[in-house]
């Protein structure tokens, strides 16, 4: 039996006894992890936090959080392997083709224009780091209060980049079936991606406000958003009533 498969169930059984974990909470939050009010119910949290602890006790250097769940999920799928074995269960590693998950084309209109969205935003920031700068630097001096709330949007326009493509591809793949049951993976993510969407836009706002020169442009990435938002909610009619597990119960 894989040793640090077993490690990695262990782990997991751990952090399920002595925190009070809410299931699922982590496939439809923002990952944005730094802002989030739900730590101490997160089991990706969790491991995390234990990977840190162990890694600073063993004066071992940094590793990636995603690539160490990664490697323990794959361990942990090695485990149910040996385990299926050990119980002359087939474990058919191609099993998952028959769900016949097709993969959304960039032709979609939402993965396109969130990726349209994407490479625009990170074009703007590339060419207007300078003056960016240097107003945030100007109202640092002058009112803390809006120094705060355009690092905010600037932080908020950032972490969103990529994140509302990859969600809208991950909506858009085909539901397990055609019930609600089948599609609230679909919903799930379609919700998270239009409230990044919303939070974008309100963002954007906030740059036209105090970047006014740069109005003709910005407004041009507010249209899009709006677009990107009006046609998901559209496209996804039941996303925002779905619950997220821990944020809209
Ligand atoms: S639920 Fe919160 S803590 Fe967990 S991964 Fe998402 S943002 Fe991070």
């Amino acid at each position: 039996m894989n040793g640090n498969g077993k490690k990695a169930i262990e782990q997991l059984q751990r952090i399920k006894e002595t925190r009070d974990i809410i299931p699922g909470i982590h496939n439809y939050c923002d990952r944005w992890c730094e802002r989030c009010a739900l730590t101490a119910h997160c089991s990706v949290f969790a491991i995390g936090e234990e990977e840190d602890r162990i890694r600073k006790e063993n004066n071992e250097p940094e590793q990636e959080l995603v690539e160490y769940v990664g490697t323990m999920l794959h361990d942990a799928m090695d485990l149910l392997s040996d385990l299926a074995r050990e119980h002359g269960i087939e474990f058919d590693e191609n099993d998952d083709e028959e769900f016949d998950f097709k993969k959304p084309t960039k032709t979609n209109y939402l993965v396109r224009k969130a990726d349209e969205h994407s490479k625009w935003l990170f074009k703007w920031f590339v060419s207007n780091n300078r003056k960016i700068d240097e107003i945030l630097a100007t109202l640092e001096e002058s009112s803390i209060s809006d120094f705060k709330i355009l690092t905010d949007a600037i932080e908020v326009l950032k972490w969103y980049i990529h994140f509302i493509a990859v969600k809208f591809s991950r909506a858009l793949m085909s539901p397990i079936d055609n019930s609600p049951e089948g599609r609230s993976d679909n919903n799930g993510s379609a919700k998270i991606a239009i409230i990044a969407v919303n939070r974008s836009i309100e963002a954007m706002a906030v740059l036209l406000r105090y970047i006014p020169k740069q109005e003709d442009v910005l407004l041009e990435g507010l249209v899009r958003l709006e677009r990107i938002k009006k046609r998901a909610l559209k496209d996804f009619p039941e996303a925002m009533s779905f619950k997220r597990p821990g944020f809209d119960d």
